[in-house]
């Protein structure tokens, strides 16, 4: 689904990702960990070119988004993300949020933008948020509508960006929940988390960052249980 090859981003001098290689297939869960300024955020906002990458390639369901004469905006309909601070609208309620996207960009009508809003706020167990403005909501609350904005454009594939590190603990469950139910669904989801019981639990794979590069990569209990290098030890034994 997604091909990415020698993939370099630097901010000025800053060589921030380094030669990244790497495949996701259609299905597959990806959880990305590796320590703060690793370039894990810059990795995944190249992806759907939110950065535009330094040089290398990004091939999107056999296409090369990364080659200018592509729609970017197309592309991000297909590519769904999830951020740590939620980004909704203050001044829209639920409802409106969700709707927003399909309507201008799908050309979805108001009715069934807001069917689509209705099924997909049952599937994050919100049906009765949907006239609430953001700023009643909790956290956990906030992120679920982020969540659910993001799946009414019916995205290939989902990025999330650390979507529980701003979470109070008692509010990350209700979060993983939701992610857990899409994977189990059969969603594409590439996710940088910092929860590693989920990533255990959930992860087809793991990948390790470090320093701008994928110093390892296998299954969670290959990486969790036996990771080969010095860095990723000392990274899991500071979080586990
Ligand atoms: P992570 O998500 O793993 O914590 P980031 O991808 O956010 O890492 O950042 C990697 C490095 O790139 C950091 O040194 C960060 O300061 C730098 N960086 C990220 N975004 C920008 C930007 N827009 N301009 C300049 N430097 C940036
Ligand atoms: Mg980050």
């Amino acid at each position: 689904m997604i091909k990415v090859s020698n993939l370099n981003k630097k901010f000025g001098q800053l060589h921030v990702l380094k030669n990244i290689n790497v495949e996701i297939e259609k299905g597959e869960v990806v959880v990305i960990i590796g320590p703060s300024g690793s370039g894990k955020s810059t990795f995944l906002r190249c992806l759907n070119l939110l950065e535009y990458p330094t040089s290398g390639e990004v091939i999107f369901e056999g296409i090369p988004i990364t080659s200018k004469e592509n729609n970017i905006d197309k592309l991000r309909q297909k590519m769904g993300m999830v951020f740590q601070q939620f980004n909704l609208f203050p001044h829209m309620n639920v409802i409106d949020n969700i709707t927003l996207a399909p309507i201008k960009v799908k050309g979805m009508s108001k009715e069934e933008g807001e069917k689509t809003a209705l099924q997909l706020l049952k599937m994050v167990g919100l049906q009765d948020k949907a006239y609430s403005y953001p700023k009643q909501l909790s956290g956990g609350q906030k992120q679920r509508i982020a969540i659910a904005r993001a799946l009414a454009m019916s995205p290939d594939v989902m990025l999330f960006d650390e979507p529980t590190s701003a979470l109070d603990p008692e509010m990350v469950g209700e979060v993983l929940y939701v992610m857990r139910q899409l994977a189990s669904k059969g969603m594409t989801m590439v996710i940088v988390t910092h929860e590693m019981g989920f990533a255990k639990e959930v992860a087809d794979r793991v990948i390790f960052m470090d320093d701008g590069k994928i110093l390892e990569q296998g299954t969670p209990k290959n990486i969790f249980l036996n990771p080969q290098h010095v860095r990723t030890k000392d990274f899991l034994g500071k979080i586990l």
